[in-house]
């Protein structure tokens, strides 16, 4: 079984002028297709780990053969942050968490305010490419923590509920090099309701 680049439930415009329809198409046909087909050739040659979920994978990085570790790693890492990302946008009219999760968010950061101050400066200050995330740590408390390149969180064992893909290819072509506008412009895209959703399944 191949691993599939996911469809999107939405149209490439959806997002404008947040997320441009243009870098839209790249980033998920391109770059995200990318990711999926160098990640099924690297497994070609392993047919025994042909029918792992990616989840499964990148959970279990360490127990790869060593000459399949850093092909999976980036790009089983791209996949699975990808599909990540694209599922959780929607533009959200400024509305905020929701249920448990707006509850948690709370008692991990005191306030929402707080919360996306350090979310967005994690993710300003990842210096070349990376992620910016939101996971639930081993002691159920929440944490927004940064993975360079496409290393995931799920490699560390944590519970994702949110990424922000700050590679310059997520970007550049409507921001140039306004990194922290399309970071602010991200927020009005975020579907509170799926991570929310992802919380409560996660918790
Ligand atoms: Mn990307």
């Amino acid at each position: 079984m191949n691993h599939q680049l996911p469809d999107l439930r939405y149209s490439y415009d959806a997002y404008e002028p947040y997320i441009d329809t243009k870098t839209m198409e790249i980033h998920h046909q391109k770059h995200h297709g990318g990711y999926v087909s160098k990640l099924n050739a690297a497994l070609e040659e392993h047919p025994q780990l042909q029918n792992k979920s990616i989840e499964e994978l990148m959970a279990n990085l360490s127990t790869l053969p060593d000459s399949l570790q850093t092909a999976v790693r980036n790009n089983g890492g791209g996949h699975l942050n990808h599909s990540l990302f694209w599922s959780i946008l929607k533009k959200n009219q400024g509305s905020g968490p929701k249920y448990d999760l707006a509850f948690e968010i709370k008692r991990s950061f005191t306030t929402f305010e707080n919360f996306q101050e350090e979310f967005s400066k994690t993710a300003m200050g990842r210096f070349g490419s990376g992620w910016a995330w939101l996971v639930i740590q081993d002691d159920d408390r929440l944490s927004v923590m940064s993975t360079p390149n496409q290393d995931t969180p799920y490699s560390q064992g944590l519970r994702v509920l949110m990424g922000l893909d700050v590679w310059e290819h997520a970007y550049y072509l409507n921001y140039q090099n306004r990194k922290a506008d399309y970071i602010e412009a991200w927020w009005d895209v975020v579907d509170w309701e799926e991570v929310a959703e992802r919380y409560d399944q996660l918790k």
